[in-house]
């Protein structure tokens, strides 16, 4: 069986499947849209620097309970960069820091209609907010730009999940590096 992403990327194309209540996303000018579940939030991220940070699927626990998966896959935008196309009134906040590894606070923001989380945001990495590789419109994008670059907390991955090939690897906390270069970007 072909694979229509695969596919997709070789002939240069974009590709957004149906998977959300609006069909309305798009990918052009180094931009691109990530819509919730049911349709009624949609971001704008640049797909590349400088407000593009970087990508990272994140095994901990913290991430299996609130994916309800088995790992997060994440990518990094300086605040600056990222517009909330619509939506911005939708969303419902839940924050806690009992399960955040720095112990700081986590601050997530879900859609209020369909429960999708569209971004994080942490008290220690200021500037930046992570948004979800799953929710991205262009699916051809999770192949290319948003393929992950680091993945963390490896002591946490389920052995039916295989390591991703060419991601640098850290047993724990890897985003450090990210968090960096953000800082750096923001100077
Ligand atoms: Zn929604
Ligand atoms: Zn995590």
């Amino acid at each position: 069986m072909p694979n229509k992403i695969a596919a997709h990327v070789a002939e240069g194309k974009q590709y957004f499947p149906l998977a959300s209540g609006a069909q309305d996303g798009w990918h052009k000018d180094g931009r691109a849209t990530a819509t919730c579940y049911c349709g009624a939030i949609q971001l704008s991220f640049p797909v590349e620097g400088p407000g593009f940070v970087g990508t990272f699927v994140c095994h901990c626990p913290d991430c299996h309970k609130f994916t309800a998966s088995m790992f997060a896959s994440n990518f990094t935008v300086l605040d600056e960069h990222l517009v909330h196309e619509r939506g911005q009134d939708n969303f419902t906040i839940y924050k806690q820091k009992q399960t955040i590894v720095s112990g700081m606070n986590m601050s997530n923001y879900f859609c209020k209609t369909c429960g999708s989380l569209m971004y994080r945001i942490a008290e220690d990495y200021p500037g930046v907010s992570l948004l979800r590789i799953g929710t991205v419109d262009d699916f051809t994008l999770m192949e290319t730009k948003l393929r992950p670059q680091l993945e963390q907390f490896t002591e946490n991955r389920v052995s039916w999940v295989h390591e991703i090939e060419g991601a640098r690897k850290a047993g724990r906390m890897g985003f450090e590096g990210a968090s960096a270069k953000a800082k750096q970007a923001k100077v």
